[in-house]
This record gives structure tokens, C-alpha cells and sequence, in this order.
């Protein structure tokens, strides 16, 4: 596949903003890398699509060809749909015992799953945990959750022969009430293949244990199937969470595309064996290098980019030592800003910079008007960015019109720029090594 990819990015050598060819020539091979992944086919289509619009037009750093570029904006997008809200490895357990219900198919992992879990949440969290086997179709499955929860010492609901699931659960709920249990488990059955009467009986269950998570156990390794069962399970029952397993295997992992994108709900966990403790938090930046299986790629067009901001941050740090201040440098300041995850993320980062976050914050900054401010910045020209001076009343009014705001929106960020000029000034004529050096580092 490399092989491959090398070919398309030889070809590939313009630079500038990536046209709609680039974009499409080097999509092809993500898409068989996506489909070797074992995404499903609907899914990586979708994806395709999305990055396409995304892609097109898009800038080309210095030093990398369009295909490469794509891959990176291709990566990253992976990266954002795995992600998804919320945070990967927690559970809601809240409001004793809270219950938590397992579902899946047959051999997908849910009972060893229940038990790597269960684990987790009494050595983590100090949690008392119950969990009760709900499997009565498979021989020994109750036996099996039983000696798992010996070996980590989690309570498991006593065997009662001739039970049915709901009743099983009925009374795992009254034995979690009774014995202080802060959560309990249920472990429910799977079937080779989604049918009714499955469905029906974890519906019945769900109904009684009213679960604060749901949580679909699906095996790494499948791929087109993988998309049906979630798609069934998540309408039928309403999930709240997926663990994928045996993400330890030679599998790339493409199920974990498919479920976010059928599902949208969060994947919490991945399998990564069959011992108690090969349990880890979903990451997906880590999932999504092996699903594209494009590291090198990714890593080359990083670097160029950290390079072409190194450079920058160097020629912005001489214009301001020279006391030069204008527009372009403050939408930098901002963008930066932005991805550095806004006002905090930047005083983190930034220890020289703690004075002039103050003021910024003083002036009216916050991470909600950093977009408007850049917006603001955008309708202006070329030369009222590089001179704000010029900015007179009524262009003053076009630049605000232009951006959707007010011309008192644009006075304050022309304030703003004032200030921050005579900072940087003043900062300059600190001298080389001083404070501004060392903030920009
Ligand atoms: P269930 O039918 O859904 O309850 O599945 P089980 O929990 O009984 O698991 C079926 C098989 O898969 C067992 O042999 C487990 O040891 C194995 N298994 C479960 N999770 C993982 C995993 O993350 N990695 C590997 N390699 N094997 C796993
Ligand atoms: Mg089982």
C-alpha cells in the first residue's frame, strides 16, 4: 500500500490550495485503506464524502505534496469523528446501585467484558459491584462469570437453576439494594446473529433494571457485520456506550469507525486480550493511526508544519522587537490561541504571557469572541489589516457589516491591537532573551 501512495504523491507535487483532483486522486487510496481496515463500506463512503468537501481548497503547507496533506486532513477528521463529546473510560455509576447492562452478540466479549470492568470499577473507583450472569441459554455461561468474579474478587448474584433473565434481573436489583451495592451488572446472552427473541428478552430486562449505561460489546474484528448489530442493538435498546474487543488482534480496528458513525454514541473501552486487566480507555488518536495505517505520513507533514510555525513565531518575534504590531500578527495571536485551546490553554503554555492574558481578558476576551474577533479581522483588506490605522468610519462600518457585528465590536479589537503594539514594544526594548523571547518559546 505504501508502494502505492508513494506513486500517487510523486504525481502529486502542486502546491498552493489542494484542488478537487488532488483531493480525489489521493481519497482513492484512503479509501482502500479504510476498506482494508474493515470499515464498512457505507461508513468509509460517508467519511470519503465529508473529507472531500472539507479537503478541497484547503492550504498546502510548504514541503508537502497535496497527497500528504490530504492524508494529514484526512487523519485528523478520523480522529474528530472517534472522538466524538464526552469522555472516553468513564461510567455512570451515580445513584446507587446503579445498573449496568451488557449487551452484544455471541462470543463478542460481553461476559469477559462485565468482569474487566467490574474490576475497574472496584480498583479505581472503590466501587462495591455486583454482577449477575443473565445467560441462561449457553451451558456453564453463569459458571463462567461466577469463576471470573472469584478471581477478582467481585460478588457474583447466586446461581438459581430454572430462572428466567427477567427474573434474574429483578433480583440482582433487590440484591444490589440489600447488600450496599453501589452498581450492579447483567450480563445478558447473545445470539450468532441479531433475531427477535433476543431482542425481546434485553428489552424486557432493560425495562426492569432501567440501566444508567448500556453497553454494546462488539468484537473488533468484524467488519461490514459489526454496523448491523449496533445499528439494531442501539434502536432496539438504546445504547449509551460501545466497548470494542479483541483490539488486540491483527485487526486495524475499522469497526470503531462504523460504530461511531452509525451510533454516535462514545467508545468507551478497548479489549486488548483475555486476562482481567487488558482493559484500556478508548484513544483515538491511537485507533486512528491504525485504522489509516498512514503513520509515516502523518508524522512527515506534523513535522513540516511545526517547522513552518516555528518560522513564523521567529519572524513575527523581530517585528515585534522592532515594536510592529498590525492586524495579520494579532489574527495570528488568535488563531494560535484557539488552537491552543483558548485563554487557559495558552496562560498554561505561555508563562511570560500571563500579563498580557489579563489585559486581553480585561479588554473583553474570552474563547466565545476569539471567532468573532478573527471573523472581524477576515473582512478586512489586505492593506487595513497590515495598517489599521486607516480604518476610518465608514470602512470601519463595511468590516463590521462584513463580519455580522457591531463597529463597537470592531473598536474594542482595534483597542486591543493598540495595546498589544505598545506591549510588544515595550517588551522589544527589553531586549534580546527577555521576556518576549522566552514567551515565545
Ligand atoms: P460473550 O459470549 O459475549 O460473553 O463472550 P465471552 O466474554 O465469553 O468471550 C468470548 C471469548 O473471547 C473468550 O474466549 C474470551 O476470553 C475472548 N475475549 C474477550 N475479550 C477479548 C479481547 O479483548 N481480546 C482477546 N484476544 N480475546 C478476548
Ligand atoms: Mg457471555
Amino acid at each position: 500500500l505504501s508502494e502505492r501512495l508513494g506513486g500517487v504523491f510523486d504525481r502529486l507535487t502542486k502546491q498552493g490550495a489542494l484542488s478537487e483532483d488532488d483531493v480525489k486522486t489521493a481519497l482513492r487510496e484512503v479509501r482502500v485503506a479504510l476498506l482494508e481496515a474493515d470499515v464498512s463500506l457505507p461508513v468509509a463512503r460517508q467519511f470519503i464524502k465529508a473529507v472531500e468537501k472539507k479537503a478541497t481548497g484547503a492550504a498546502v503547507t510548504k514541503s508537502i505534496t497535496p497527497g500528504q496533506q490530504v492524508v494529514k486532513i484526512v487523519h485528523d477528521e478520523l480522529i474528530a469523528t472517534l472522538a466524538g463529546e464526552g469522555e472516553p473510560g468513564q461510567l455512570r455509576v451515580d445513584s446507587p446501585p446503579a445498573p449496568i447492562l451488557m449487551v452484544g452478540l455471541q462470543g463478542g466479549g460481553k461476559t469477559t467484558t462485565t468482569a474487566k470492568l467490574a474490576k475497574r470499577l472496584k480498583e479505581r473507583d472503590g466501587k462495591k459491584v455486583l454482577m449477575a450472569s443473565l445467560d441462561v441459554n449457553r451451558p456453564a455461561a453463569m459458571e463462567q462469570l461466577e469463576i471470573l468474579g472469584k478471581q477478582i474478587g467481585v460478588d457474583t448474584l447466586p446461581i438459581v437453576k430454572g430462572e428466567d433473565p427477567v427474573a434474574i434481573a429483578k433480583r440482582a436489583k433487590t440484591q444490589a439494594g440489600l447488600g450496599g451495592y453501589d452498581v450492579y451488572m447483567l450480563d445478558t446472552a447473545g445470539r450468532l446473529s441479531i433475531d427477535e427473541e433476543l431482542m425481546a428478552q434485553v428489552e424486557a430486562v432493560r425495562d426492569v433494571a432501567n440501566p444508567r449505561e448500556t453497553i454494546l460489546v462488539v468484537d473488533g474484528l468484524t467488519g461490514q457485520d459489526a454496523v448491523n448489530t449496533a445499528q439494531n442493538f442501539d434502536d432496539r435498546i438504546g445504547i449509551t456506550g460501545v466497548v470494542l474487543t479483541r483490539m488486540d488482534g491483527d485487526g486495524r480496528g475499522g469497526a470503531a469507525l462504523s460504530m461511531r458513525a452509525v451510533t454516535g454514541k462514545p467508545i468507551k473501552f478497548v479489549g486488548l486480550g483475555e486476562k482481567m486487566d487488558a482493559l484500556e480507555t478508548f484513544e483515538p488518536d491511537r485507533v486512528a493511526g491504525r485504522i489509516l495505517g498512514m503513520g509515516d505520513i502523518v508524522a512527515l507533514v506534523e513535522k513540516a508544519q511545526q517547522t513552518l510555525e516555528a518560522e513564523q513565531a521567529e519572524r513575527m518575534m523581530k517585528r515585534f522587537q522592532k515594536g510592529q504590531f498590525n492586524m495579520n500578527d494579532l489574527r495570528m495571536q488568535l488563531d494560535q490561541m484557539m488552537k491552543m485551546g483558548g485563554m487557559e490553554g495558552m496562560m498554561s503554555m505561555m508563562p511570560g504571557m500571563g500579563k498580557m492574558a489579563k489585559q486581553m481578558e480585561g479588554a473583553g476576551i474570552d474563547d466565545r469572541i476569539l471567532k468573532q474577533q478573527i471573523a472581524l479581522i477576515n473582512s478586512m483588506t489586505k492593506k487595513e489589516r497590515a495598517n489599521p490605522q486607516l480604518l476610518q468610519a465608514s470602512r470601519k462600518k463595511r468590516i463590521a457589516a462584513g463580519a455580522g457585528m457591531e463597529v463597537s465590536d470592531l473598536n474594542k479589537l482595534l483597542k486591543m491591537q493598540r495595546q498589544m503594539a505598545d506591549m510588544m514594544k515595550k517588551m522589544g526594548k527589553m531586549g534580546k532573551g527577555g521576556m518576549l523571547k522566552q514567551a515565545m518559546r
